[in-house]
């Protein structure tokens, strides 16, 4: 229920978990408009599946029960602005599609309990992964035979994996001795710790397929870019402007592919001969291999219809550059292959896609972090290419 609680308890602002050994256990997520959200467990009179125990709910019983466990601490409500009651069912679809033509996502293929934040963002990124592989086959850029399945076997895996940490979350929160509850209090806190991997999508891990080749001795190059995860955000400062980005904020999930080129110190010589030689590469043969792709379409309301407008057309493979050479020392149309900074008949030079990690602290002050490269685990020297 989420209501404008009226409490002693300390920590009613952030969130927390109370168990008890009378009553059950009590979670507090603060939320927006001095609201409170609390996921009460009842244990009483709800052991059966049956609607009516469950229609025999009611905010008094909830704030009672609220009360018994979080004493001697007090809790009462000034205003509720919404309740529910629901009974947690852990359960996960054998399939995710139908002969790779029908689909399900989202809590119509895997439940569990809400304690963890998870189900809408999982969904979402059930409906992400599903999105991206439509949207190019649609647009015959893949073979719809060889992606579409990658859905099915990605994203079962992480609903069973979910309901596995679901299992066992609550089963943490429904110990009742005060033994069981002390002795599991830091394996709760793990758990806690570790919900976000899966609500922000950074601890899934797919596994090999034909979109994820594990090549242990590419991936020593940047060891913390794990094949078959998330590419992780970090900042970055625009090379042309100074301004600092999450490099995230730059790649929309437009179906695009990404190819970061970390190319170390571009300052020195030889690192940018080789960083220029590989640009020369993927504008060349690479990204002419495959055609562009329109992702901007233009609504028309009045005819009502959707239209992609030729001149918006896009390589399907955007190329960044991430070196760490200070940004005084590398003029970016003189020294960098174009490939990084294409020209348009429009629109220019592209500046937006050459990034350092030197960082511009005043005009005079360059203060060099290679942060960036720490986090991925890349060596500054050699350098490395991440697809994303
Ligand atoms: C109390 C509670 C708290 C939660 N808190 C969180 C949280 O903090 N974080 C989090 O990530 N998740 C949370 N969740 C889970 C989250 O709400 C769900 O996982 C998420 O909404 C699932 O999205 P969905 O699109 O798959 O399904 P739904 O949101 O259920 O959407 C399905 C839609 O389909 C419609 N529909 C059904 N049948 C038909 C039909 N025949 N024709 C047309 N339309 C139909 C329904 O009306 C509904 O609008 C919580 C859930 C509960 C119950």
């Amino acid at each position: 229920m989420d209501i404008i609680p009226v409490t002693d308890f300390p920590d009613i602002r952030v969130r927390s978990m109370v168990r008890s050994t009378s009553g059950g256990s009590l979670m507090m997520i603060p939320r927006e408009n001095k609201l409170v959200r609390l996921y009460i467990q009842l244990t009483d009179g709800l052991s059966t599946n049956s609607r009516l125990t469950r229609s025999m709910v009611t905010p008094m019983m909830l704030i009672e029960t609220a009360k018994r466990i979080l004493s001697p601490y007090t809790i009462d409500f000034t205003y509720i602005h919404w309740w529910s009651a629901y009974q947690i069912g852990q359960r996960s679809g054998d399939h995710f599609d139908k002969q790779g033509r029908i689909f399900l996502a989202g809590d119509a293929v895997h439940t569990h309990s809400p304690k963890a934040g998870q189900g809408m963002n999982v969904s979402m990124q059930d409906t992400y992964n599903l999105g991206w592989k439509i949207g190019l086959a649609c647009k015959g850029l893949v073979r719809p035979k060889a992606i579409i399945p990658t859905y099915d076997m990605e994203r079962k895996l992480v609903a069973k994996e979910l309901i596995a940490f679901d299992r066992k979350f609550s089963e943490l929160l429904s110990m009742h001795s005060a033994k069981d509850i002390s002795e599991t209090s830091v394996e709760l806190k793990q758990f806690f710790k570790k919900a976000p991997l899966f609500t922000t999508g950074i601890g899934v891990n797919y596994a090999s397929s034909i979109l994820t080749v594990v090549d242990d001795e590419a991936h020593g190059l940047a060891k913390y870019v794990v094949p078959g995860k998330r590419f992780a955000s970090c900042q970055v400062t625009n090379h042309s402007d100074g301004r600092v980005w999450e490099l995230h904020h730059r790649m929309p999930s437009d179906g695009r592919f990404r190819i970061m080129v970390f190319g170390g110190n571009i300052a020195h010589d030889e690192q940018r001969f080789a960083v220029n030689a590989l640009g020369q590469w993927l504008g060349k043969t690479l990204i002419p291999r495959y055609p562009p792709i329109n992702i901007c379409p233009i609504v028309d309301r009045r005819l009502q219809t959707v239209r992609f407008q030729s001149e918006l057309m896009t390589p399907i493979i955007e190329i960044f550059l991430v070196h760490t050479a200070p940004r005084d020392q590398i003029d970016i149309l003189q020294d960098v292959d174009s490939t990084y900074h294409p020209w348009h008949p429009k629109l220019g030079w592209d500046y937006d896609h050459i990034f350092t990690t030197s960082r511009v602290i005043t005009e005079d002050t360059i203060q060099s972090t290679q942060s960036v490269y720490e986090d991925y685990g890349i060596d500054e020297e050699r350098g490395a290419v991440v697809i994303a």
